[in-house]
Parts: C-alpha cells; sequence; structure tokens
C-alpha cells in the first residue's frame, strides 16, 4: 500500500459546519417577507457590557437560541433535582423527538464547544490541585517554565491531561499512541480499510427519519437527499451504530480480526467515512517474510488472493459504470440489508461493484495532485491491468513491497467482495505489506486533530 493512498487533506474530525450565509438569506427573507406580523416577531436579547457567565446564568441558552427554547424552559443552567452532565443534557436534547435541536445550524457546534470546554476546565482544575506545589503562580511564570524546561515533569503531566479532551492535540496523539503500542506488541496489521457512506440510498438509515417516505422514487431521491441535509446528527449517528455492528458481527466474528484501530472523519460536504487497521488471524506474518523465498511469498500471495479483489465480474467494458444511478428505484445501495438472503448474489456484486467501486474519474480538488509539475491520481488510478493473475514481490531497485491483486478493469477500487456486499458503499481495502507504512501514517495523520 503507498502511504499516498491513505493520507486525505480534505477531512476533518468533525462533521460539516453551518452555511453562514445560507443563514443569513433565510433571516432576510424572513424579516422582509410582507407576510409577516410585525406582532409576532421578538425583540433581540440585549447586549450588555460586562460578559455572561455561563456557568451560572440562567437563562442564557434561551436568550442564544429563542427558536429552540420558545417558553424558555429546560435550560442548561436552572434549579435540578438531581445532577445532570452537560453532555448528556446535549445527548438528551438532540434525541427530541422532533429533531429540532438537531436540525438547528448552529447548537450542535456552540454545545460541542461548551462541552470540550468544561472538560478542559475541570481537568486543569484537577490539575491545579496534584500539581499545586509546583505550579508555577503566574501565567508568565509559567511560560518561562515551559520555555525553560519544556520536557519537565509539568509539561509532561500537563501532556497528559489534554489526552482526556477529544478532539485535542494530546487527544490525538494518545490515539497515535495507542496505535504504536498495537503495532509493537502484535505486529503490522493485515489490512488498511477505508468504508464510505451510502447516505443518500441506505435504507436502514432512512427508516430512522421522522418524514414519511414519499412513494413516487423521484420524489423519494429528493426526500433522502433532503433527510441527509435536515438530520445531520442522525446520519452520523447512524454511521457509528453501522460501523460498530459491522466491526464486531462482520471483521470480527466473520473475518476474525484480532485488533482493529480506527477513526471516523467526515469530508468537506458532511459525508462520514471510517477507516483503520485490522490484524486479521491466520494472516501470513509480513515483518518475518522471507521476501527472497519462493514458497513463503507463494503462501502468503494465496492468502491476498482470498481476500483481495479487483476483478470487474463484467468482462465487457462498455458494459462497466452503468448509470444505475439514474434509476431510483435499481440502485443496489438500495437493498434492504434483512432482504440480502433473498437476492441473486452474483449479480448484486456486479451491480454493485459498477456502481459504487469504481474510481471512474480523477477530479481537481478531489484526487489529483502535482507531482513533478504534472497532475496524477493520489490513488495512482488507472492501474495497470494483471489478467494473468496477482503478484506478490520486492522491488529490487527501491526495496518497496508490492501486491498487485488480479485485475482485469483499470478504474475498480481493491476491495474484498463479502465486505464489499455486506457493508453496501465504497470500499477500499489494502494489504499491509511493511511497517513503514504504518509508521508513515502514524507520523503524517493518525495524530491529525
Ligand atoms: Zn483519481
Amino acid at each position: 500500500m503507498d502511504e499516498e493512498n491513505i493520507i486525505n487533506h480534505t477531512t476533518s474530525m468533525a462533521s460539516k459546519p453551518p452555511n453562514a450565509r445560507r443563514e443569513m438569506e433565510l433571516i432576510h427573507a424572513w424579516v422582509n417577507n410582507p407576510n409577516v406580523d410585525p406582532g409576532s416577531l421578538i425583540d433581540w436579547p440585549g447586549i450588555g457590557a460586562s460578559p455572561i457567565n455561563e456557568y451560572v446564568t440562567e437563562g442564557l441558552l434561551d436568550m442564544a437560541f429563542p427558536t429552540l427554547f420558545p417558553d424558555g424552559q429546560c435550560d442548561w443552567i436552572e434549579p435540578r433535582i438531581r445532577r445532570v452532565h452537560l453532555h448528556e443534557f446535549v445527548k438528551h436534547l438532540l434525541r427530541y423527538r422532533d429533531h429540532h435541536f438537531g436540525r438547528h445550524p448552529r447548537f450542535r457546534y456552540y454545545m460541542m464547544n461548551m462541552i470540550m470546554r468544561h472538560r478542559a476546565q475541570n481537568s486543569s482544575a484537577m490539575f491545579v490541585k496534584k500539581s499545586l506545589q509546583e505550579m508555577p503562580i503566574t501565567i508568565n511564570e509559567l511560560r518561562e517554565h515551559m520555555e525553560n524546561i519544556p520536557h519537565s515533569h509539568l509539561a509532561d503531566r500537563l501532556m497528559r491531561f489534554g489526552t482526556t479532551l477529544r478532539g485535542t492535540r494530546s487527544y490525538w496523539a494518545k490515539c497515535r499512541a495507542e496505535l504504536f503500542d498495537l503495532l509493537h506488541q502484535i505486529g503490522t496489521p493485515t489490512i488498511f480499510f477505508n468504508l464510505s457512506a451510502a447516505n443518500m440510498y441506505w435504507p436502514d438509515l432512512h427508516a430512522l427519519m421522522p418524514r414519511t417516505q414519499p412513494t413516487n422514487p423521484q420524489e423519494a431521491q429528493k426526500w433522502r437527499r433532503q433527510n441527509i441535509i435536515d438530520y445531520p446528527h442522525i446520519v452520523a449517528y447512524y454511521m457509528h451504530l453501522r460501523y460498530t455492528m459491522f466491526r464486531k458481527e462482520i471483521l470480527q466474528k466473520g473475518m476474525k480480526a484480532k485488533d482493529y484501530w480506527s477513526r471516523y472523519e467526515w469530508q468537506h460536504r458532511g459525508s462520514p467515512h471510517v477507516h483503520g487497521f485490522i490484524w486479521l488471524e491466520g494472516a501470513p506474518n509480513i515483518d518475518n517474510l522471507d521476501w527472497k523465498n519462493h514458497d513463503e511469498l507463494k503462501h502468503a500471495k494465496k492468502y491476498f488472493d482470498s481476500i483481495i479483489h479487483a476483478w470487474n465480474p463484467r468482462g465487457d467494458p462498455h458494459q462497466r459504470n452503468i448509470q444505475v444511478l439514474q434509476n431510483f428505484t435499481q440502485h443496489p445501495c438500495l437493498q434492504n440489508t434483512q432482504q440480502l438472503n433473498q437476492i441473486d448474489l452474483t449479480r448484486d456484486y456486479e451491480e454493485l461493484l459498477n456502481c459504487v467501486e469504481r474510481h471512474t474519474m480523477c477530479k481537481e480538488g478531489a484526487c489529483l495532485r502535482k507531482k513533478r509539475g504534472r497532475m496524477v491520481c493520489r490513488y495512482n488510478a488507472p492501474w495497470p491491468l494483471h489478467l494473468d493473475g496477482s503478484k506478490l514481490f520486492e522491488d529490487p531497485a527501491t526495496g518497496d513491497k508490492v501486491y498487485e491483486p488480479a485485475r482485469n478493469d483499470d478504474r475498480v477500487n481493491t476491495h474484498n467482495r463479502n465486505i464489499l456486499q455486506l457493508w453496501r458503499a465504497n470500499v477500499d481495502w489494502q494489504p499491509v505489506l511493511s511497517r513503514h507504512v504504518v509508521m508513515n501514517y502514524i507520523a503524517k495523520y493518525a495524530a491529525k486533530a
């Protein structure tokens, strides 16, 4: 696997931010609407000279989000019989039955930021308490201390405290360290995978949506698109549930993965994917493989051939990549997973592969990167054909370890047939042939906050 394949600079750990321009347009349209009764408009909250303390001010959320709390009830800061944690409060609101909290373009980001700040506050308070003896008193003293002794006991402890704060540099450094430990304890992983989402199709996802699905296929397609825009919190939670179940049932029980490491990411347009490494039982030990030993290579190649595929069942290139997408009723990702037992699996594989598994076009801003003055696909597509079977070898010139699956289609992604048919969206599935690939991943990517 080429490390470039797994380094994607266009993604982030947080889902799509709100479109501020669209929000302003909507506000202006509403205010300028002649049909709006001026008596129904409420006054903008007043702006005071002193900053508001969010820890003690009752009704702060009511004032900040009047449309979400129209009757001023159930604010975060208010007298309560029992203690409620902030993350529980937010979770409850996001699951509120009419989903108006989840649909709000800004509320979830505001609350996420608040949770992060509160966690930081709590751990720093605990940190100060524990380190009272050695703690510099003023901010200048602290800066001076850090500059003079960057690797001090205090600096180490400060970093350790940061690891509990999700999304921070320290948190991702901890995740990176976990992958590093796995690498050292159980060796090089077998597979690097990337599972995308078929948000526009997955029926199990849309079954969770509050509005009823229209019967007309074209209308249903529009309805699904709108669901994705309106209910991003449902999409994110469904992705988490789907992947967690898939990992337990398919990767761990089905494929006998001994261990895994993975993380979620959201692309610019808000579509989630999950990528990571798995260690499979019975896989050849790559760390001890003798790349000059013909028998060992043959054995390893046979193993990879059994779990890595790039052969298009449609032999005729003109029959590939047919725009099933145009047909709103027959897209294979519309197949309900419960009905999979009743369908023709060979035909399903053929359709699914030609719908979601081909890298049909290289685009600027997506996969094309400038390399030695020339635009090239960072996944190296189109890939060379291997009609006479797969290859596993060590390049004598560069020392690179290479596995190339049998391939009759220069645009089909490397995948695993069963994983593709069960996950039912684009899958990238590649062997990890050296420890260096994982080390590079760790260094360049895994810690990206
Ligand atoms: Zn490309």
